[in-house]
């Protein structure tokens, strides 16, 4: 079957101010990658790699999936800076043309993001995050990752969950497309109230330490939801499943943190290191987020104030 685009969706397609371009060339590039997930796991041989350190894997997802991503972003914005957690390089062979997302177009761009240029944006692609879950079979911990940053802020995210609805039956829709503009909203998604009788803080299952485990301790959840990856956490936090994301530990990287940064404050919540400090994404910053993570939709002060001293001392920002 032939899809007919609207010819208002084909004119935007090349008026439509960039960021707006971008986002919505974003979630198609990420609706494809999240396909070529699914492909290599069915098909069997994950192709794993140990990258060193403690559960750090990379799979043939991973590596194929960044090489689409950089070749469907790089034709169409040259100019645009695209760093992705693989270092992989675009792939000329990958069908580079896959279009861009009706939804997106035909929201407005928010007036300060109207006018920007390719040369102050940096897109930050994790192609896979939560990989050491993916290699065993925790498939919904998985997230395909695109964070926009203009001039060194998070600003736009994509967050695809490729194994969306995986246990919920055969005829259920698999995967789901998650998109934020800070100044327009968040889409994709339904937001719950968070219980009020509980305090729910979402970590790391994979990468834990004592200093991990110290804040955790010492904010006295009723709860502990131990996860994998930074996609899926912020997905908690916004669905109102978690109070909080704490992970006072330096192994996330600024890949991890754009795209769910930029849709969590698009809903007024906030994501720092754990001394409060806002996280930078222009093109030469240090990748890692070496004085942690913390994320909250609301109360964002009080989890940075419960952060111990000798956990603050650790990491310094
Ligand atoms: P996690 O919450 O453990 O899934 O981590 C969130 C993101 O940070 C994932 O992309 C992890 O690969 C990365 N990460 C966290 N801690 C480490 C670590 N110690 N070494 C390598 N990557 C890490
Ligand atoms: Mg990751
Ligand atoms: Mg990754």
């Amino acid at each position: 079957m032939k899809l007919e685009l609207h010819s208002d969706t084909v004119s935007k397609m090349s008026t439509a101010p960039l960021l707006m371009r971008l986002v919505a060339s974003s979630v198609r590039a990420a609706d494809k990658a999240a396909e070529l997930v699914r492909k290599i796991m069915k098909g069997g041989d994950l192709g794993i790699i140990d990258k060193g350190g403690l559960n750090n894997f990379q799979t043939e997802a991973d590596r194929s999936c960044e090489r689409l991503i950089r070749a469907t972003l790089s034709s169409q914005y040259p100019e645009v800076t695209i760093i992705g957690e693989e270092d992989e390089k675009s792939d000329s062979s990958a069908d580079a043309k896959c279009g861009m997302d009706e939804e997106v177009l035909s929201k407005e761009c928010p007036d300060y993001l109207q006018n920007i240029k390719q040369n102050e944006v940096v897109v930050w692609v994790d192609p896979l995050d939560g990989t050491a879950e993916f290699t065993q079979n925790l498939l919904d911990h998985v997230t395909v990752l695109i964070g926009i940053a203009v001039n060194g802020k998070a600003v736009a995210g994509v967050i695809n969950q490729p194994f969306y609805n995986y246990k919920a039956g055969p005829d259920a829709k698999l995967g789901r497309t998650i998109w934020g503009v800070i100044g327009l909203g968040a889409f994709g998604f339904k937001r719950n109230d968070l219980p009020k009788d509980s305090m729910i803080i979402t970590t790391t299952r994979s990468h834990s330490n004592k200093q991990v485990n110290d804040c955790i301790e010492n904010m006295t959840p009723t709860e502990v939801v131990r996860v994998g990856g930074a996609g899926n956490k912020v997905l908690k936090l916004i669905e109102g499943k978690a109070h909080a994301y704490v992970f006072a530990s330096p192994g996330c990287k600024k890949w991890d943190t754009c795209a769910p940064e930029a849709i969590l404050h698009a809903l007024g919540g906030k994501l720092t290191d754990v001394h409060g400090n806002t996280l930078h994404y222009q093109a030469d910053v240090k990748v890692q987020n070496t004085a942690g993570v913390i994320a909250a939709c609301s109360d964002h002060d009080w989890y940075i104030k419960k952060v111990p001293q000798s956990v603050k001392d650790v990491l310094k920002a």
